[in-house]
């Protein structure tokens, strides 16, 4: 009798520490959920605007980014003009417009350049811009800059996980091929010395690493340089650190002082003969 009570108290048991495994196990997807439905709201959101805008927003912005981080600073160092022909011309971005017109007052406050309005996050405000703005929008096929992630590596920008995806050679090729056709329409080797060096560079710099062999990486030459903001605010804050310490000091060894003037002064009326 009491083996069977024991046993069905094991089996409870272990029921009980299967089922708690299992809310463990799950939890994190619970957590993700909102996320993904909000992902996924975006998503139809996308959809939605897909039918007057053809071109992704957040992967144009990424495309921005990269060009004006891994090339603008050599095109500037050559002072090279990119032709209007050249799809990575700053007016062959149909956002960037509206990207201009993004004011971000503090953290948590956008404002919509053109009427004013605030929004908490950036999200909102691109948004307010598909719905309210769109009609700024220069809709063409040939500047949506978003088209140009394949060859640019967007994806080192945007998320990282699809880093890990297994290489597939028919898209590394054709990303390949957009990235040499851009360095050629951009950098036109026959335009003097200057173009020539931005040509080979491009190639360096984006298309060399399309490649399902591995070992080559994109932006092998660099990026903007950091450094002097971030030495210029190492320097700052070690400036205050040291206007801090001395503060400190100053204010302990006049603490100090008055503590010892007090208590000599103590001590004083204390030696003093009582009164009789
Ligand atoms: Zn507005």
């Amino acid at each position: 009798m009491a083996n069977v009570k024991l046993n069905k108290l094991l089996v409870l048991t272990i029921l009980c520490f299967q089922a708690a495994i299992h809310v463990l196990s799950i939890s994190p997807s619970l957590n993700q959920a909102p996320e993904e439905h909000a992902a996924s709201r975006l998503h139809k959101h996308d959809e939605a605007n897909a039918d007057e805008v053809h071109c992704s927003r957040e992967r144009s912005r990424a495309a921005w980014k990269i060009i004006q981080e891994y090339l603008m600073p050599f095109v500037e160092q050559e002072k090279y003009q990119l032709s209007l022909h050249c799809r990575l011309h700053p007016d062959n971005d149909i956002f960037r417009d509206q990207e201009q017109h993004k004011i971000h007052v503090d953290i948590n406050e956008w404002r919509c350049g053109y009427c004013k309005k605030s929004f908490r996050s950036e999200k909102y405000l691109d948004q307010h811009f598909d719905n309210r703005h769109s009609n700024l929008l220069n809709i063409s096929h040939s500047k949506c800059l978003a088209d140009l992630c394949g060859a640019l590596h967007c994806d080192l920008v945007t998320d990282f996980k699809s880093r890990k995806a297994k290489c597939n050679p028919s898209a590394t090729a054709r990303n390949k091929h957009l990235c040499e056709g851009l360095a050629d329409k951009c950098f036109p080797v026959n335009q003097g010395p200057s173009a020539n060096r931005l040509h080979e560079l491009f190639l360096r710099q984006f298309c060399d690493a399309h490649t399902c062999s591995g070992g080559q990486k994109p932006f092998s030459r660099g990026g903007k340089k950091h450094t002097s903001i971030f030495y210029l605010a190492i320097s700052v804050l070690t400036l205050l650190l040291v206007a801090i310490f001395y503060a400190v000091v100053y204010v302990y060894r006049r603490g100090m002082r008055k503590d010892n003037q007090g208590f000599k002064r103590i001590s004083r009326r204390g030696q003093k003969p009582k009164p009789s």
